[in-house]
């Protein structure tokens, strides 16, 4: 008889155990994320309450996050980064922090220019970095390209944001990549002679100088727009997608990879799968105004408003190949 009981609480545990590891309950990953806490708490925790999986996280600025996880070195906590721009993404592979990620869900989910053709990154919510102008002193029509604010038209009339941000050696970098430096010092040459103010800290503020009339157009990221329209849908500034006959709009990414001294691999590559998928891919993209990375997955009807365009399909890791070369190119212009 008690041969019998133990037994049967043996195979019960053995059974629990099974249950246990295979909904992934008394699992753990550890995010480290440049991406702010508002904008991943909510898709952590739909992850969590649909498998178990507990996600630990801390949020910090890109460089900073990537210096821990080098001092931390095969000690570190973290299983995956996350960050935003591709630029970003870029020198965490670089840095020999993130290790490839062989996965047919990855591949098939996120189109390739939108991940490091080794694997190591990938993107997983995509903004574009588009024209944004005065609906009162500049008519659609008079707008074309990103080469096209260069043009004589344009002077004092443009407002951009710093050079320092991110965000403009990235666009700058693939401008690279599409004319070389020779060509794109001319176009960011051009930009500089029309700046109608010196570059602002923000896109928000690249915004509000338009509304405010010191300059009748600029380039900002979607969702910043979205932002500022959403607190008053009446502002007098709208989005213009450029380069719609020539290279596309230049779009960028949020993305993540998996880091080399993970100890949770698996775990840490099944939940980016998850990243890619419907669900996740709707959330992640939402809680920013983004739009999804994944072409099956409907844009939020927001964004969906702003119209659609044709995307410039170079592949982001260009945005951090030729990163040094951009910001170098734009301090030799003075492009503050
Ligand atoms: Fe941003």
């Amino acid at each position: 008889m008690n041969k019998l009981i133990h037994t049967l609480i043996f195979s019960c545990s053995l059974f629990l155990l099974a249950t246990y590891s295979s909904t992934g309950f008394g699992q753990e990953i550890a995010v480290y994320s440049a991406r702010k806490e508002h904008l991943i708490k909510p898709v952590f925790d739909l992850y969590s309450k649909k498998t178990g999986v507990k996600i630990k996280y801390i949020t910090d600025k890109a460089p900073v996050l990537l210096q821990r996880i080098k001092a931390e070195g095969e000690k570190t906590p973290a299983d995956l980064v996350i960050t935003v721009d591709a630029g970003n993404l870029w020198h965490a592979a670089n840095q020999g922090v993130l290790q490839p990620v062989s996965s047919d869900v990855l591949t098939a989910n996120i189109p390739s220019y939108l991940r490091d053709p080794e694997n190591k990154w990938f993107g997983l919510s995509l903004r574009a970095r588009t024209i944004v102008y005065s609906t009162e002193r500049v008519r659609p029509d008079e707008l074309s390209t990103y080469e096209d604010l260069a043009a004589a038209k344009w002077k004092k009339r443009l407002v951009l944001r710093t050079s320092k941000k991110v965000y403009n050696q990235s666009l700058v970098g693939m401008l690279i990549k599409e004319h070389g430096k020779k060509a794109t010092a001319e176009i960011v040459k051009g930009w500089v002679n029309n700046l109608a103010a010196p570059p602002f800290s923000s896109d928000t503020k690249v915004m509000e100088a338009i509304i405010a009339g010191q300059g009748d157009v600029g380039v900002v990221n979607t969702y910043y727009f979205g932002r500022l329209v959403k607190k008053d849908p009446a502002i007098p500034i709208a989005l213009f997608w450029p380069n719609q006959s020539s290279g596309g709009v230049h779009v960028n990414v949020s993305g993540a990879g998996v880091v080399n001294a993970s100890e949770n691999k698996a775990a840490a590559i099944a939940f980016l799968e998850w990243l890619s998928t419907a669900k996740a891919q709707q959330v992640f993209a939402d809680l920013n105004m983004e739009y999804p990375v994944n072409p099956d997955v409907p844009v939020n009807p927001t964004v969906a408003s702003w119209g659609t365009f044709k995307q410039n399909k170079i592949n982001l890791k260009n945005a951090g190949e030729n990163q040094a070369a951009a910001i170098m190119l734009m301090d030799r212009i003075g492009y503050k």
